[in-house]
């Protein structure tokens, strides 16, 4: 009588690449997650992959930052090795890279910024280039998917005609098209370095209080090619992954961010809930919001309690 059900095929396991070997450096508020040099972030894909989870998101951890950005688009860039070593050695695992600048501008902002202090701007313009380019060289790497989580306007078209152009025009985009400005992404600014220097990211991502511009931003980046809409964070945004799905019908993504993991492992750790049981309810009632692709730290885990049954 079950309406709705989890199985492995839509997780999607978020990891997290720097330069290096052997290196396997643990994030303080995630448990369980770590900064992974590509052999041991090979290591940790292979694992997932047997377990039963599809695909993998890239973040990669630059070792220099700076105001344009340049680590994000570069040929031998961290991410660009990474998927290059994960194609090679598991071909079928779907690579997903995180297509913004923050990780890798000195500012950590997802935009190029003119001024400073209290006067300082993000250029939604003349970044949409950079992001462009970023995802082009994620494909030629041999990227699978491209996921640009930005939130700049127009980036989804300006990504969609230079992946063409490139002659990728089979590589599918999956947009966080309603991406919050949120409490809970706390513990990931340490997994990403990429806590802005100054600021906040309200300008370009969105208020917590708002539907109808959820709704906005998704159907412009539908107009605009993406194949996939995202939203971000999950748990406390059910209403809005139930409302896109109603309405658009789109494949959607939920993306369960890092305090939403951090809380159930801290309680867990405690004794005060069960991790297995509050891990896949929350899942399974993203599921039944509508979301069709779920992307969660915990994803090996939840591959292997599903197996377990
Ligand atoms: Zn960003």
């Amino acid at each position: 009588m079950r309406e709705t059900t989890l199985d492995t095929g839509c997780l999607v396991l978020p990891l997290f690449v720097r330069r290096g070997r052997k290196l396997r450096r643990p994030i303080k508020a995630m448990p369980g997650v770590f900064q992974l040099s590509p052999d041991e972030l090979l290591c940790d894909a292979r694992i997932a992959f047997e377990a039963g989870v599809p695909a993998v998101l890239l973040f990669g951890i630059p070792d220099k930052k700076d105001p344009r950005a340049s680590g994000a688009y570069a040929a031998n860039g961290i991410v660009q090795q990474a998927v290059k070593v994960l194609k090679r050695e598991l071909p079928d695992l779907i690579v997903i890279t995180d297509v913004c600048l923050c990780e890798y501008m000195s500012h950590g902002h997802c935009g190029i910024v003119r001024g400073k202090g209290p006067a300082a701007r993000i250029l939604n313009d003349p970044t949409l280039s950079l992001l462009a380019r970023t995802a082009a060289s994620h494909a030629e790497a041999g990227a699978d998917m491209v996921a640009p989580s930005d939130m700049m306007d127009g980036r989804v078209v300006a990504i969609r005609s230079e992946l063409d152009k490139r002659g990728f025009v089979n590589t599918p985009i999956m947009s966080y098209a309603a991406k919050f400005a949120s409490a809970f992404y706390g513990p990931f600014r340490e997994a990403a370095e990429s806590a802005p220097a100054f600021g906040d990211r309200r300008s370009y991502q969105m208020d917590a209080g708002n539907t109808n511009e959820a709704l906005r931003e998704v159907a412009l980046d539908i107009a605009e090619g993406a194949d996939i809409v995202m939203v971000k964070p999950a748990l406390a945004y059910l209403d809005i992954i139930y409302r896109i799905k109603t309405q658009f019908g789109y494949p959607t993504a939920a993306y369960a961010v890092s305090a939403e993991h951090a809380m159930i492992k801290a309680a867990a750790a405690n004794g005060w809930i069960d991790e297995r049981a509050v891990t896949l309810e929350s899942l399974l009632a993203m599921r039944r919001a509508g979301a069709d692709i779920l992307i969660t730290y915990a994803a090996t885990d939840v591959a292997r309690w599903l197996k377990a049954g």
